[in-house]
């Protein structure tokens, strides 16, 4: 393999990296969210993260397992735990129970209270960074590459626009 193609294959495990990174956001602020049309939203926008990984997977075919979350836009961390409101027992929000294990409180005590402004707010600003990165890594590669990675950032600056209107209607 030549360097050339070396480094093009890093940068779409970089991308990969940033989508995967998306993807698991979106699902855990999914789970974890409280507001019906909060939940909504965090699955829409998980769905075209899906539709990305999709795409870039028919080019890096099975490394793709291999890819690590990449460069860390997303606020994970606010998501990956949900704390029971009534006793303060922490769970994995992708195993949150039925009930809390400790005080028996029903699902809806480790959900967050997330407003749709701060859904759109995050979306935005990591849209925006997310576009950024993929074009800067469709800059160092070529042909097919080039093309899909340039194709995923139009995509995400388009999101980011879009969060910005969302926004703007939510304000007004
Ligand atoms: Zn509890």
């Amino acid at each position: 393999m030549s360097a050339k193609r070396a480094s093009e294959a890093d940068s779409l495990q970089q991308a990969l990296g940033v989508v995967l990174e998306g993807l698991a956001f979106y699902e855990l602020a999914q789970i974890v969210s409280a507001d019906t049309r909060v939940k909504v939203t965090f699955e829409d926008l998980g769905r075209r993260k899906a539709a990305q990984r999709k795409r870039l997977e028919e080019l890096t075919g099975p490394a793709a397992k291999d890819a690590a979350f990449y460069p860390n836009l997303y606020p994970l961390d606010a998501v990956s735990k949900a704390e029971c409101y009534v006793c303060g027992h922490v769970v994995d929000t992708r195993s949150m129970p039925n009930q809390c294990p400790k005080c028996g409180t029903a699902r809806y005590t480790f959900e967050k209270e997330i407003a749709l402004t701060k859904a759109w707010e995050i979306a935005g600003e990591t849209s925006r960074r997310s576009a950024e990165t993929l074009r800067d890594l469709a800059g160092k590669s070529t042909g097919k590459a080039k093309e899909v990675l340039a194709a995923l950032s139009t995509e995400d600056q388009a999101l980011a626009d879009e969060a910005g209107k969302e926004l703007a209607e939510l304000r007004s």
